[in-house]
């Protein structure tokens, strides 16, 4: 008989057994469990018989000895006693054969059960009713961390738990206890002492009589997924903990951007919207947008989902609790393997502190920080937009006219407060929607937008001159303000802000040459001025960048022709324009003022290399320096003069100053000062040009000066018109008398020469001697004088009186 049979003989349970695992583990599982308690009940049941039958056997064979012994005496129950010892060796026998075919079951049953027992991977453990562990399989053993399960054997179950898991492990045993599987997750220490999580299952093992006499527990190591769910459980802890105290949101929406598949506790910070009610209503944050950011940045939104591609967007929203707030989002679109879209990643963030700052800074960058007007970049930035959207507008460049004497007469101080009073002038006389900016210094511009006729543009400009000199002499008592104004239109003047800005500059300019206190519409005409106002913009830069020269001219002794002086002549060598004269920039400097730092340079370089031919031997040589009406004016001339003479250690009387009739003539008692505090550093004074200006003889008396040049125009005319010979004639007689000398310009003819000559003029000057050159042509000019006899080397460099 199988052990099949013996456990099942009407159906083979073992095949069973097999049939249902294949169909279903979970019953495969429950099958096992039965089938081992009903092993083990056979196990516990066989224990005995076997010990019985031996009895039996013992008692059957004791009775035979008996029986033996009993016959010798009673003959007569022979038969009886044959029966008898028949019954006993068939009961022997029957005992023997139980007591084989048990054994051989039992064999099987412990093969069978010690094979299950071996491929569980579970800590198998039976354990007695009081909680001791009977048994524990071999693998059991080794999850424990025993040397072998008999290290086990006998210990107490229950003390292998930690306190925690202590009750569980008790409620689990006594459920067991009465007749139920129980089961419950607890940490139990190893052997070693490592703790382990274990999923313990404990199964109830029933005696015959259906009482509950052992629990096989079953004890699953689960340390690793009970790791790995802490470990993602404390992770999701620690992003929980720092999404909900950052200011952002991390979320994933679904590619249409239809549905949210998480949402970051953030959300309630940033947006104000729980997460829970994101996921209910996915576009309640789209709620909150302002109208003007919803557009551009649902066209984003549509843009990410289509060309699945990373997007970046800034807008504002109106949070529930009314804050407005600056908000940034990033999407990230996923894939998968296959390259689809699966979904959009992202994180929004509160930019509002951010925005502010930036705001702070941008209106630091765009404002002038004397007017609080708009700036240059501002100004530059509006025209760019406007030009961007097309939009006609009229653009107003503004300088003040001389604000440079203002501020040098004003102080800056004051010139400053003046400067923020025509600010406000300008403000108050426009319209209010008008761009005012300032350029720096004391330029001014307007963009008007909207109304941008010339009529109304040309009303407005006349407007403010008119407000504008009123108001601001009201404000500021003494200096009485005008303005020169020049009006581009877009597009009509310029597409972009530079042209604009460019011809409006060109018509204030031209405003400015027209007599000032004005306003100029850019137009073609204008485009003349042009040429002096490239030259006056790369003006500042010329002094710095050594792009100014001198020429030299010889003065002559008309008999001799010996050179008793030169004149120092400005020239500009333009990077590009090359050699430029002095009548296209000298009246920019003039108007400018940087004559006055111009002039100081040419003072010194002239000073410099008379020096250097004084050295030379050119004892007695004189140089001629022109100063203007504006030098004059400005009180540093005397010391620019005086200390010119002192660092290049040079006489006084050696150095003539040239001014022109007009120069005098612009406010003759401030030059009248200038000239005596200068005469009396022993500097000599020349009337240049005489004859063009007021020609008044008066002012040769007032301003007493050295020497009369007689302007070009009548050298001109002296061989050809008698009139004009008269009048030079007139002008050499009645300046000697006044003990003055008299040079003539010009000359340039030998018939000029020699009516000059005749006329007794003290020194003549022309292309005729000697043409304006470098200080080295000069001498080399005067040598050719020498060759074509009129001259010696030596006049040059004759020693003369200072
Ligand atoms: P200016 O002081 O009357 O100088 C004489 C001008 O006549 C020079 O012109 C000279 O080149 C020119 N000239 C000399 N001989 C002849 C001649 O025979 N025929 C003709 N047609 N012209 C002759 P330039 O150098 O062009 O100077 C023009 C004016 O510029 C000067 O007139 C002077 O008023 C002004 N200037 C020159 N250098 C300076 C300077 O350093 N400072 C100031 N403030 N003005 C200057
Ligand atoms: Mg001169
Ligand atoms: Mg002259």
């Amino acid at each position: 008989m199988t052990f099949k049979a013996a456990w099942h003989p009407k159906k083979s349970s073992a095949n069973r057994f097999r049939d249902d695992a294949g169909a279903n583990p979970g019953a495969c599982a429950a099958r096992n469990q039965q089938f081992l308690s009903y092993f083990l009940f056979r196990y516990g049941q066989h224990r005995s018989p076997p010990l019985g039958c031996i009895f039996i056997a013992i008692a059957a064979a004791v009775g035979i000895g008996a029986l033996v012994h009993h016959a010798a005496s009673e003959a007569a129950i022979t038969v009886r006693l044959a029966l008898s010892i028949a019954a006993g060796v068939a009961g022997f026998a029957a005992v023997c054969r139980k007591l084989g075919s048990d054994y051989a079951q039992q064999c099987a049953a412990v093969a069978l059960a010690s094979g299950l027992l071996s491929s569980n991977r579970d800590c198998l453990k039976l354990l007695s009713a009081d909680g001791k562990m009977l048994w524990v399989s071999e693998h059991g053993a080794t999850l424990m961390e025993a040397e072998s399960p008999e290290q086990l054997a006998g210990a107490d179950w229950l003390n292998f738990w930690s306190a925690d898991d202590r009750t569980a492990a008790e409620n689990a045993c006594s459920g067991a206890l009465a007749g139920k599987r129980t089961s419950f997750t607890g940490v139990c220490a190893t052997t070693k002492g490592r703790k382990k999580w274990w999923n313990s299952t404990l199964s109830p093992v029933t005696g015959k009589d259906g009482t509950v006499v052992a629990l096989l527990c079953a004890s699953e190591d689960v340390t690793q997924q009970c790791e790995l769910l802490k470990t993602l459980r404390e992770r999701d802890e620690l992003m929980h903990e720092m999404e909900s105290h950052v200011r952002l949101v991390f979320y994933s929406y679904s590619p249409d951007f239809e549905r949210f598949h998480h949402v970051s506790a953030g959300v309630e910070r940033v947006f104000g919207i729980t997460p829970t009610e994101l996921s209910r209503r996915p576009s309640a944050w789209l709620e909150l947008e302002l109208p003007e950011d919803l557009e551009p940045l649902r066209a984003e939104m549509r843009r990410i989902a289509s060309e699945a591609a990373e997007g970046r967007f800034e807008y504002r929203i109106r949070r529930p609790d009314g804050c407005l707030c600056w908000i940034r989002s990033t999407a990230y679109p996923v894939r998968d393997e296959s390259g689809d879209l699966v979904r959009i990643v992202g994180v929004s963030e509160d930019i509002t502190l951010e925005q502010e700052r930036l705001e702070a800074l941008d209106r630091l960058a765009y404002t002038d920080g004397l007017t609080g007007l708009a700036n240059r970049s501002a100004l530059v930035r509006r025209m760019k937009t406007l030009c961007r959207q097309n939009v006609p507008f009229g653009l107003m460049f503004i300088d003040l006219d001389r604000f440079k004497v203002l501020n040098d007469t004003l102080g800056h101080t004051a010139a400053d407060r003046l400067l923020k009073d025509i600010a406000e002038v300008i403000q108050g006389a426009l319209p209010a929607d008008a761009c005012i900016a300032r350029l720096g210094g004391d330029e001014f511009a307007v963009i008007i937008s909207g109304e941008t006729d010339k009529d109304t543009l040309a009303t407005l400009a006349q407007s403010l001159l008119g407000v504008f000199s009123s108001d601001v002499r009201k404000a500021n008592a003494e200096p009485f303000v005008t303005a020169s104004i020049g009006i581009s239109l877009f597009p009509e003047h310029g597409r972009d802000h530079e042209a604009l800005l460019k011809s409006a500059d060109i018509a204030m300019y031209g405003a400015k040459k027209g007599g000032r206190n004005g306003f100029r519409f850019a137009d073609q005409a204008s485009s003349d001025v042009l040429g002096d106002f490239e030259l006056e913009r790369s003006l500042p830069k010329a002094l710095a960048s050594e792009q100014f020269v001198l020429h030299f001219q010889g003065i002559h002794e008309p008999a001799s022709l010996a050179v008793k002086g030169v004149e120092a002549l400005l020239r500009w060598n333009h990077p590009t324009r090359g050699m430029v004269g002095p009548c296209s920039f000298i009246p920019i400097l003039e108007a400018s003022g940087f004559i006055v730092e111009v002039g100081a340079w040419v003072m010194d370089a002239a000073l410099a290399q008379l020096a250097v031919w004084r050295t030379a031997g050119k004892k007695g040589l004189c140089i001629s320096v022109n100063v203007s009406a504006r030098q004059l004016r400005d009180d540093t001339i005397v010391a620019v003069v005086d200390e010119a003479l002192r660092k290049h250690q040079l006489p006084p009387r050696c150095l003539e100053i040239e001014l022109t009739e007009t120069a005098l003539m612009e406010n003759p008692s401030l030059a009248q000062k200038t000239l005596q505090a200068l005469k009396r550093l022993g500097v000599r004074i020349a009337i240049d040009d005489f004859g063009t200006g007021y020609s008044s003889l008066r002012y040769l008396a007032d301003f007493s000066p050295d020497t009369v040049k007689i302007d070009r125009s009548f050298t001109a005319r002296l061989g050809c018109d008698a009139a004009t010979a008269s009048i030079v004639r007139g002008i050499i007689q009645m300046s000697h008398e006044l003990g003055m000398k008299v040079t003539a310009e010009g000359v340039e003819t030998e018939k000029q020469l020699h009516a000059l000559r005749d006329a007794s003029c003290d020194h003549v000057q022309g292309y005729f001697l000697t043409k304006p050159t470098n200080a080295e042509d000069l001498v080399d000019a005067c040598r050719s004088l020498v060759m074509h006899g009129q001259t010696s080397v030596s006049s040059f460099a004759a020693d003369g009186q200072d």
